[in-house]
């Protein structure tokens, strides 16, 4: 027969911290601390298949149930010595609602329960403290009014208040008892007017009103939508905790508190909490009177430490505090209630804690030996570390919101609003804050993000230009908000109802994808050295290898000093932005005769060699991958006449026949089009002056520094073999060639990119030919979803908010797939080279859901933006461990 009801406390403990599914978090932890020997006021537990009965009877509860509630309430009231109910000396309860995961939204507490006209003569008898009795009978009645009976809440204070106007007194604790006693019967008053059926006087009645509230709270309209948004079953259903009361109003040696075992947002290991003497669990939060602190060491002169005020508690709860650290193991956020100078417990559960805190406690854990390194590394969300890398908003700063977008690159960021990269670069150079917005971004716009200290898009998805470039920068970027509307004309933006112009000021979190009008006050992002031991811990049990995607110098540096080992993705069209470059990039394009594309090739030799020189300098003979041109043609056209002009008279062309060859090259959907190895294979000047130039810089580099450097040639975009077939050919050729003149040689890869279905689903032919694969899940997503990774801000967040998909999938993978196919992809490539060394560079290989599929495929290293290598290093960690975990490998 099912059990329905579990008891706790007074040595009587039928549950445990691991029975938190069927009591709830509040009840399992109730019976753990009971049955370590902590002072917990004995109770019982309703379980949440109660709930779950209810609901599925039609609102009916079990038939056993009443019975089993009998018996349990008076074995609570056995061991105080007090009856329910009594008019001389009366057992008084609360009521908690308590679910497996802490869940707001739903019933929470009702305490005083089981006072009526004659119990609480009985209370004033036997505390000896008629005022007590009578303030707890006005708390019981104006608890139980508003949360089970629904009578609105202010309705009770407003009349306090006017009682208090009245009295000609300020605080509640100056009010007498006669004077409660007549605040008392208006109370009823009220509940009668408001609901039309008088205050309930039996006990029981009350006990089963809250009961019942509980359980009908749970599929009340709050908790219906934080349950969505936070993926929880309403199956799982809420416990009720039912408990004796133990009493912090009764006078100056009473007190009630709440605290965490740690600084909840410093992690710092100190007794961090607030207390209040002569006071209910309520009045801490209600902000009537001020709590004070408990460390005397903490407290200002003018403040009361508990330390001081009851020291023995004090002492006691320094005690628990202990016992409860070395039994959980992890931080614990605490209530407790002092009665008489006697401390209880009435709440522990894992503390929440910031990203900062998480790290230090972790890492002081395992110093002191409550925890393993390996469990301290699993303590730390890989995510939270953006909150130590980057500046974050000032949680007291004040803020208005005007439209929310897609958190494409994490931080905050304020800055004047300006609208073309030009503009940004000089205002940035004059010292000014600036924050790029543009509908959307191209290449041409990199050097204006890199100025900008943030940038903001009203198209674009989690992989558009603006999201990947940004991220890589690590500038904070929030995209694709399509509430935004950009008037590049009159120089406008318009959200929210509110228009703004260009220098008007503007605040950015990254973070969460919200854009606030004004300048919201950040705070600088500080690295401990906490930090770089978590780091060295996590990579001593990572797999996976971790690189970067970077192409500049500046982010190869960035890349090193978070520890990449090496570059995953060099996108090298990123380097034909430059003033210098551009000029020759567009003649090379436009040009109508090979000899003048090869002499404009030929400008961008010395470039390009110099690009990648420094590249390998930086990293010091780690592994580079460097792709080969990738982009669609037409973003490297000259736009304006004036440009079409510049290039007709480098060539010596008519302006009309430019006109003419840039709309030929115009491309309906360019992302599908000419670009990737088609580009090489149809202009294979550019791809054999990209390798000359990377052997060259490689043999330069390698004797200047002594270092072995082996470059890795990535081939983008193949779909069939005999593409890399082509241009593998013609690599190894210029290669050869390279070889020859300078009569040398050193170690080379050729790989390629699988970013197509169809490069995933022939890579067994595909690994003929190739050294490496590098899956790019950007383009993967986008062609195996068919989603454009550019319009795909439109619609896809509704898709996500409305559980048509569990996630973007431009952030995290589609494991069923996109997911598949890189399984897919990985088998075969091995299947016919099992050395093939396999790696991904799209964005996912910084997100630890991914990074995590990634190691059970078997992937030999992930690559990710410069300021996502930490995240990565870590994420890798804890997929190791949990692989190790799976397998029965002890930690
Ligand atoms: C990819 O497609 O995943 C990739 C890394 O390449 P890009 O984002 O440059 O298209
Ligand atoms: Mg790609």
């Amino acid at each position: 027969m099912t059990k329905w009801v579990y008891s706790f406390g007074g040595g009587l403990n039928e549950g445990g911290a691991g029975m938190r599914n069927l009591l709830g978090g509040k009840g399992a932890n109730l019976a753990e601390m009971a049955s370590i020997g902590l002072p917990v006021p004995p109770g019982f537990t309703i379980t949440t298949e109660v709930c779950s009965a209810f609901y599925a009877n039609g609102n009916n509860y079990p038939p056993e149930l009443a019975e089993e509630v009998a018996g349990a309430l008076h074995r609570v009231e056995e061991m105080m010595g007090l009856t329910f109910g009594d008019a001389n000396a009366p057992l008084l309860v609360s009521v908690r609602s308590g679910a497996r995961v802490s869940m707001p939204g739903m019933m929470d507490t009702v305490l005083n329960l089981g006072l009526n006209d004659q119990t609480v003569e009985g209370l004033a008898r036997s505390s000896g403290d008629e005022r007590f009795a009578w303030d707890s009978y006005r708390r019981f009645i104006q608890m139980y009014g508003s949360v089970v009976m629904g009578v609105p809440h202010h309705r009770f204070e407003d009349l306090l208040e006017q009682a208090k106007r009245g009295l000609g007194v300020h605080d509640d604790t100056a009010i007498k008892a006669t004077d409660w006693r007549e605040i008392v019967q208006s109370y009823r008053e009220i509940v009668q007017r408001e609901t039309g059926t008088p205050f309930p006087t039996d006990p029981q009645a009350q006990l089963w009103g809250a009961i019942g509230a509980v359980f009908g709270s749970w599929m009340n309209p709050r908790a219906n939508t934080y349950r969505k948004l936070h993926d929880i079953p309403a199956s799982w259903g809420t416990a009720v905790n039912v408990q004796s009361m133990v009493f912090g109003n009764m006078g100056d040696d009473c007190a009630t508190g709440v605290c965490f075992t740690r600084d909840p947002s410093t992690g710092e290991n100190i007794f961090y909490g607030e207390y209040l003497v002569n006071a209910q669990g309520e009045d801490v939060v209600a902000g009537i009177r001020t709590p004070q602190p408990m460390a005397a060491e903490k407290a200002t002169p003018d403040q009361s430490p508990m330390e001081k005020v009851l020291p023995n508690a004090y002492k006691e709860l320094l005690r628990v505090r202990e016992l409860l650290e070395k039994h959980y193991r992890d931080m614990q956020d605490i209530e407790f209630t002092v009665q008489s100078n006697r401390l209880y417990m009435l709440q522990t559960r894992t503390g929440k804690r910031t990203a900062a805190a998480a790290l230090k406690i972790a890492i002081d854990m395992a110093r002191e030996g409550l925890i393993t390194q390996e469990e301290a590394i699993q303590r730390v969300p890989p995510t939270s570390l953006d909150q130590l890398l980057h500046p974050t908003l000032d949680p007291k700063a004040e803020r208005t919101q005007i439209a929310r977008g897609l958190p494409a690159s994490p931080g905050a960021a304020a800055g004047a609003i300006v609208f073309t990269a030009e503009e940004v670069e000089d205002r940035a150079a004059q010292g000014e804050d600036v924050i790029l917005v543009r509908i959307e971004t191209s290449p041409e716009d990199v050097h204006g993000m890199h100025a900008a200290r943030g940038v903001l898009t009203t198209r674009g998805g989690m992989t558009s230009h603006a999201a990947v470039v940004a991220r890589g920068m690590g500038r904070v970027c929030v995209a694709g908000a399509g509430s935004i509307h950009v008037d590049y004309k009159a120089q406008t933006l318009t959200a929210g109802g509110v228009t703004l112009k260009g220098g008007d000021w503007i605040t950015l979190d990254g973070g969460t994808g919200a854009v606030y009008v004004g300048k919201v006050a950040t705070i600088p992002p500080t690295l401990s050295g906490d930090f770089s031991t978590l780091m060295g811990w996590a990579d001593d049990v990572r797999r996976l290898r971790v690189r970067a995607n970077a192409e500049t110098p500046e982010d190869a540096e960035t890349a090193r000093k978070f520890g990449a080992e090496g570059i995953g993705l060099s996108r090298t069209e990123h380097m034909f932005f430059g003033p210098d470059r551009i000029g020759h990039v567009r003649q090379m394009i436009m040009a109508d005769d090979h000899d003048a594309r090869r002499k404009a090739i030929e400008a961008l030799l010395p470039f390009q060699r110099d690009d990648f020189a420094s590249i390998f300098r930086i990293m010091r003979g780690l592994p580079v991958t460097i792709r080969l041109l990738d982009p669609p043609l037409h973003e490297f056209l000259p736009h304006g006449e004036m440009e079409l002009a510049e290039v007709a008279a480098a060539l010596g062309q008519s302006i009309e026949s430019l006109r003419a060859r840039r709309s030929a090259l115009s491309e309906a959907n360019p992302m599908l089009g000419h670009r990737g190895c088609r580009l090489g294979i149809t202009y294979p000047e550019i791809y054999a002056m990209q390798v000359r130039a990377i052997i060259e810089a490689a043999i330069a580099v390698s004797h200047e520094t002594g270092e072995a450097i082996v470059p890795e040639i990535m081939i983008p975009l193949v779909g069939v073999k005999t593409e890399l077939d082509v241009t593998r050919k013609a690599a190894e050729a210029v290669v050869a060639a390279v070889f020859a003149e300078k009569g040398t040689t050193l170690d080379y890869l050729i790989g390629t990119m699988i970013e197509l279905p169809r490069a995933a689903i022939t890579a067994s032919q595909i690994a003929e030919v190739a050294d490496f694969f590098s899956f790019g899940t950007n383009d993967l997503t986008q062609t195996t979803l068919g989603l454009s990774r550019d319009d795909a801000g439109s619609f896809l967040p509704y898709y996500v908010d409305h559980g048509l998909l569990p996630k973007d999938p431009f952030v995290s993978i589609d494991r069923e797939g996109v997911g598949a196919l890189v399984r897919m992809g990985a088998e075969a490539g091995r299947k016919t080279k099992p050395r093939l060394k396999l790696g991904v560079c799209g964005e996912h290989g910084g997100d630890p859901d991914s990074i995590a599929f990634f190691e059970s495929v078997g992937l030999d290293y992930v690559s990710c933006s410069p300021f996502r290598v930490p995240v990565a290093r870590l994420a890798a960690a804890q997929a190791a461990l949990a692989k190790k975990k799976q397998a029965g490998i002890p930690a």
